[in-house]
């Protein structure tokens, strides 16, 4: 088994392929750490990174997603076990390192994925810890195991980055899932007053169908807390972790937006009243 203390946890970027290193973990020690959540499962930690949420943030990128995203760029955080587990405590430690930068640059601590909310224990006990050390959390889900997390746990989390991946019966078809647990989550935090910032990912072919955007676009304005929606060009420097993993990869042939298609979809979220860039 790759032990907590023999991994490091720090990689240059997410794009690092990490497989296998919770291997040999046993299925009683990953149930125990999943009810109590004193141990998550982790692909990295990546450092200053200004596009993972308000100011330069340290993120922590967990292991585990119950989706299958057509185009997720890291499919290699879909299995749990290929994380390294990590007690919460080393986490904290890990994140501690950064306390003093993070909030001279008025920055934060972002958890990303694989899906955090699959450890939805472990990740509420390391945000609750980063708040407690007077950092701004943030948290980037599909929202999907969002009910699983109580309003007052909800309460350590300052920002919420919700993927919205599409809309209607193209949504199981791009993710494997229904969009309605997604959708419901969202209309939670709206009801709490939680910031939320919508991430939608552009695939020319695939997710750009103009009428999807503005359901999308209208479902966000209607909550009334959104701050901004990221459109994210589609890219392919996950392709290779598909190939690496024997993973059949649909979208080998797509192409990532121009310009101008982006510039139209940031439109029609613009024309709901949103801010979209
Ligand atoms: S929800 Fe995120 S991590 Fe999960 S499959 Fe989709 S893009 Fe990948």
């Amino acid at each position: 088994m790759a032990g907590a203390e023999s991994v490091s946890l720090e990689a240059k970027n997410p794009y690092e392929l990490r497989i296998d290193l919770g291997h040999g973990v046993p299925e009683q020690t990953v149930r125990e750490a999943l009810a109590t959540g004193d141990m998550g499962f982790l692909h990295s930690y990546t450092t200053g990174s200004t596009v993972d949420g308000p100011g330069v943030r340290v993120v922590a990128w967990t292991t585990g997603c119950m989706w299958r995203c057509q185009y997720c760029h890291n499919p290699d955080t879909w299995t749990m076990t290929n994380g390294a587990p990590v007690p919460v405590e080393r986490a904290v430690e890990e994140l501690r390192k950064y306390r003093d930068d993070l909030r001279i640059m008025k920055g934060g601590f972002t958890l990303s994925g694989g899906e955090p909310l699959m450890q939805h224990r472990f990740a509420i006990k390391l945000l609750a810890a980063a708040k407690k050390m007077g950092i701004h959390t943030t948290i980037e889900t599909n929202g999907f195991n969002g009910e699983k997390v109580t309003d007052a746990e909800l309460a350590e989390i300052d920002l919420v980055m919700l993927g919205v991946k599409s809309w209607g019966a193209r949504h199981k078809t791009l993710t494997g899932q229904d969009i309605e647990p997604t959708l419901a989550f969202g209309r939670r935090l709206a009801a709490l007053r939680k910031p939320i910032w919508i991430r939608f990912v552009l695939v020319p072919g695939l997710t750009d169908d103009p009428a999807d955007l503005a359901h999308i676009a209208a479902y966000a304005a209607g909550l009334g807390t959104v701050e901004r929606v990221e459109v994210l060009p589609f890219h392919q420097m996950g392709k290779y972790k598909w190939e690496r993993l024997g993973l059949e990869y649909k979208l080998a042939g797509a192409v990532a937006p121009t310009p101008d298609q982006c510039a139209r979809a940031c439109e029609i979220f613009r024309t709901a009243g949103l801010r979209a860039d």
